[in-house]
């Protein structure tokens, strides 16, 4: 059973949203308030957790934060704002989606299956391996390790960086980048790809500044720099 955490105090929206994906099968247990749902977060094992930001005692941007401490669940951001700095601050603070209200149900149930279609699916390179001694990526394992120490990643984070990794220094575009990771087209994820590789960065890379894994290829995308 695919266990998600819906953390949403507007019942009227839980109450649409937990019809629409108990209807695929999922098991959805909803939480009206950030620290309710920390609570019910040990009593599964969620998969997913769709996070609302406007919440009636913390923020979700706080929930995420804590959540990000000890765990790379996969999180969506619910938000009536929908600016794309707020977007990039969820992203930052380590949501993997993010949904404007109002949105439609259908769209977040169609981002939903496509999630679990990832996960349940192995990453179709899943034998890629790279070690440089500095950095070593096991896409099959899904670890990523930086001089021998475990590296937290979100799970899109993971398979950008696999991605590029298996497609061995040629260049990905974001388009296709948005393809292989969510395997549908979403609008408005150009930037979100600019952001977790920023992120990406900030973990594997030396010198951020002067990036040797992850590399910009102008006009054209991003492509994987550690193999010669
Ligand atoms: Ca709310």
């Amino acid at each position: 059973m695919n266990h998600i955490l819906l953390i949403e105090d507007e019942e009227s929206v839980a109450t649409v949203i937990k019809g629409y994906l108990e209807k695929e099968g999922y098991s959805v247990h909803c939480a009206p308030a950030g620290l309710k749902g920390l609570d019910l977060l040990n009593r599964f094992e969620f998969k997913l957790i769709i996070l609302d930001l406007m919440l009636p005692d913390i923020s979700g941007e706080e929930v995420c934060k804590i959540i990000r401490q000890s765990s790379d669940v996969h999180i969506f951001m619910l938000t009536a704002k929908g600016s794309l700095n707020d977007k990039i601050e969820g992203l930052n603070i380590g949501a993997d989606e993010y949904l404007v209200k109002p949105f439609s149900p259908r769209e977040l149930t169609a981002r939903v299956n496509a999630l679990f279609r990832r996960l349940s699916s192995k990453f179709p390179s899943s034998k890629v391996i790279f070690d440089d001694g500095y950095l070593m990526i096991d896409c099959d394992k899904r670890s990523i390790r930086v001089l021998e120490q475990e590296i937290s990643f979100t799970p899109n984070e993971f398979d950008i960086l696999c991605a590029l990794v298996s497609a061995k220094g040629n260049v990905l575009s974001r388009e296709q980048l948005i393809d292989k990771i969510f395997g549908v087209d979403f609008s408005g994820y150009d930037r979100t790809i600019d952001v977790h590789i920023k992120n990406i960065r900030k973990k594997i890379e030396i010198d951020t500044k002067i990036p040797k894994y992850v590399l910009t290829v102008m006009k054209a995308g991003y492509k994987f720099g550690g193999e010669k």
